[in-house]
């Protein structure tokens, strides 16, 4: 973590160390222009001037280069009254061109202007504790740690066991004292506890306020209380409980109230594109979001737009304004009218401080608008306020409604998009279709709703289980189907297995009564079939073989 916020401080002050390089010469070519234009009148060269100090505008303030940001947007002003005259500038305009020019200069070359300091420009983009750092990635495959702090031991093994086969490390502890020790040694993603304990009465609520004083950390809390009495109730929030649970706890609810609370680490980073005609300042915005965990692409040439955007799929645009070919404008329109991102946020990031310019951009389609400079944490939040919205809207598309998981359309459009990445890559690729095995029973016995139940219980299994390259969906009533990149079908098959084994293991609970289920499983693997059409038919084949010869088994197909 030093090492990367001390490679963060690195690249952000080299960024500005080569800017601040490059003002002379750039302030210089002004000068030039303008000396061109006293004696030889061109609008286009006018043109670039504006450009160059409308960038320069919005860079030096960017990278605290105060004095001249100032002056830059005077003089973006002037040229801007000039070109929208259409004429030469009157005497007027010249001398305060020719003044602000010379002041340009010499803010450049002296060696006292007023800077932002270096050390103040770095703390200037430390991210604040509000900062939504929970995007960043923390790859471990540890299981979350869950302290499960309940004293009637029998219901806390049936708790813990059912609980560690969707993925979590799960510590019993039988009293609140015990709870305070086990903190002290390592922090849980959560607690699980009970209201009443060895303690006392409320000690459960009690021990978590003496926590909190102690270490001023919330630790997502799940309370589990026979007492179902307003007291208990309100302690509970008054200690900041994410939920309440009345006993006989439905563990199927606990480990869905766990899997909201817990944030899953393998949420993939949020994926951000930046078009900038400005490199540096491209680069500067992107080893911002970089420090917060994003993956940041970024396009200083708008002419590859259309094909980095189709490559890198981004979850948001960052967009600069005035760029040499095309305006900001006009590629958020073109983007718009991509089949590929519908939806995706575009927001502009400009030192266009003109109301009426920045009503313009956002009714031709951006979702925002944000102005040079800007501060890193205020960057971080309205990007990460986006994505989060975009990703949700964005799985209310392709995503089944009970499960959560890929609808039927969408997990055969990722295979047939694994299958040609497998071609390309020389990789195989595995199929796998599952099914319940008389699922129409535990609906005909139990009802519809626990049916349901059982259909998220297995949804959230395989979540669980599988890899975060791995696609998982549901393709209508009670079969699913997994995509396994890079995996062999014997591979497959020894993973699969595993997981009929422990579902088969899980206890489902219906009202008072408990009882288990199976799936049957058929697997088809690339390169023994070649396409998306065969590798469905090969694993649904696969999938009869199974349910025949007695269901709660897996097959590959091989032949
Ligand atoms: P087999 O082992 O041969 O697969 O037997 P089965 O009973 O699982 O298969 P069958 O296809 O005969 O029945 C599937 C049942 O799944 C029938 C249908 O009512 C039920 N089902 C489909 N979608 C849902 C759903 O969303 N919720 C619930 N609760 N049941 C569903
Ligand atoms: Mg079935
Ligand atoms: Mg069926």
């Amino acid at each position: 973590m030093a090492n990367k916020s001390k490679a963060f401080t690195q690249e952000l002050t080299a960024l500005r160390q080569n800017f601040k390089n490059k003002l002379p010469g750039r302030v210089a070519n002004l000068h030039n222009s303008w000396e061109t234009l006293q004696t030889d009148w061109q609008p286009d060269i006018l043109f670039e001037c504006y450009r160059e100090v409308h960038t320069l505008s919005g860079s030096s303030s960017t990278f605290g280069f105060v004095q001249i940001g100032e002056i830059t947007k005077q003089l973006e002003k002037v040229i801007k009254s000039v070109t929208e005259s259409d004429k030469q500038p009157n005497k007027e305009q010249s001398q305060q061109m020719i003044m602000l020019l010379n002041e340009l200069k010499l803010a450049v070359e002296t060696k006292n202007n007023i800077d932002l300091p270096q050390d103040e420009f770095v703390l200037s983009h430390q991210l604040d504790s509000c900062s939504p750092t929970t995007v960043k990635l923390s790859l471990t495959e540890e299981p979350p740690l869950i302290y499960l702090v309940e004293d009637e031991i029998d219901l806390a093994t049936h708790i813990s066991k059912q609980i560690e086969t969707f993925g979590y490390s799960v510590n019993i502890l039988t009293c609140a004292s015990e709870l305070l020790v086990a903190i002290a040694q390592k922090f849980p993603q959560a607690i699980i506890m009970d209201i009443i304990l060895p303690e006392g009465e409320m000690a459960g609520p009690k021990m978590i306020e003496e926590i909190q004083q102690k270490y001023h950390q919330h630790i997502p809390l799940v309370f589990i209380s026979a007492k179902d009495d307003l007291e208990a109730r309100l302690a509970a929030i008054q200690v900041g409980g994410n939920a309440y649970m009345t006993k006989p706890i439905n563990v199927s609810m606990l480990i869905e109230r766990l899997d909201m609370l817990i944030k899953k680490t393998s949420d993939e980073p949020y994926r951000i594109f930046i078009v900038d005609d400005d490199a540096e300042i491209a680069r500067h915005h992107a080893i911002i979001l970089e420090n917060a965990g994003m993956e940041v692409q970024t396009c200083i040439e708008p002419v590859n737009v259309l094909e980095k955007l189709r490559q890198f799929l981004p979850d948001f645009i960052l967009m600069d304004i005035y760029m040499p070919k095309c305006t900001g404008n006009e590629l958020t329109q073109v983007i718009r009218q991509l089949d590929v991102l519908p939806g995706i946020p575009i927001v502009y990031l400009s030192s266009e401080y003109a109301m009426d310019k920045q009503l313009n951009a956002l009714l031709q389609g951006g979702d925002g608008f944000l102005t040079k400079p800007i501060l890193a944490n205020t960057l971080i939040r309205v990007v990460s306020y986006h994505v989060k919205r975009f990703r949700q809207l964005h799985s209310l598309m392709v995503r089944d409604s009970l499960t959560g998981l890929l609808n039927h359309s969408h997990i055969l459009e990722q295979l047939n998009i694994e299958v040609g990445r497998a071609n390309r890559t020389n990789t195989p690729l595995s199929f796998v279709m599952l099914d319940l095995d008389h699922f129409k029973q535990i609906n005909d016995t139990y009802g519809h709703s626990i049916g349901d139940i059982v259909l998220k219980t297995l949804a959230r299994f395989l979540k669980q289980r599988f890899r975060f390259t791995d696609y998982i969906g549901r393709c209508g009533g009670e079969e699913f189907a997994i995509i396994l990149p890079n995996t062999d079908g014997l591979t497959a098959k020894k993973i699969i297995e595993i997981s009929r084994d422990a579902f088969s293991q899980v206890s489902h609970q219906a009202q008072e009564q408990k009882f288990q289920i199976t799936f049957s499983s058929g697997i088809a693997y690339y390169p023994k079939y070649l396409t998306a059409k065969r590798l469905i038919e090969a694993a649904d084949a696969a999938l009869y073989d199974s349910k025949n010869a007695g269901r709660n088994r897996v097959t590959l197909k091989t032949t």
